[in-house]
């Protein structure tokens, strides 16, 4: 259940923006999050609801977006993306090699947001 320490620190910068923004109400927060998280849409969205009843940030609609993983081949230096450990192999695009290492993937980060000011 990391999903809500996740979800705290998303609401903090969110809150934290808008009010030095002097924004009125946050309708709504750009998420983009690594393709191989697996944090759960619907859970962020279930804690940030919580953490942000009666704050500036309460209604917030969270729009969550995944970018794919980056991983790096050691054998050619290739990179290359990967949109799940499921559908996709986990080879190198360019020589067969599985000898590959992650760059990113789980991370994630707030785009932008809109407010009304
Ligand atoms: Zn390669």
């Amino acid at each position: 259940m990391h999903e809500l320490s996740v979800t705290s620190s998303i609401f903090e910068i969110v809150e934290k923006h808008a009010v030095n923004n002097h924004a009125k109400r946050v309708v709504a927060v750009n998420l983009e999050i690594g393709a191989l998280s697996d944090l759960k849409n619907e859970w962020i969205q279930r804690y940030f609801d919580l953490l942000s009843a009666g704050t500036i940030a309460q209604g917030a609609r969270l729009m969550i977006t995944r970018v794919p993983a980056v991983f790096r081949c050691n054998q050619c230096q290739q990179l290359f993306e990967i949109t799940s450990f499921i559908t996709e192999e986990l080879v190198c695009r360019q020589c067969p090699s599985e000898d590959v290492v992650m760059i990113s993937g789980k991370e994630y980060h707030i785009k932008d947001m809109e407010a009304e000011i």
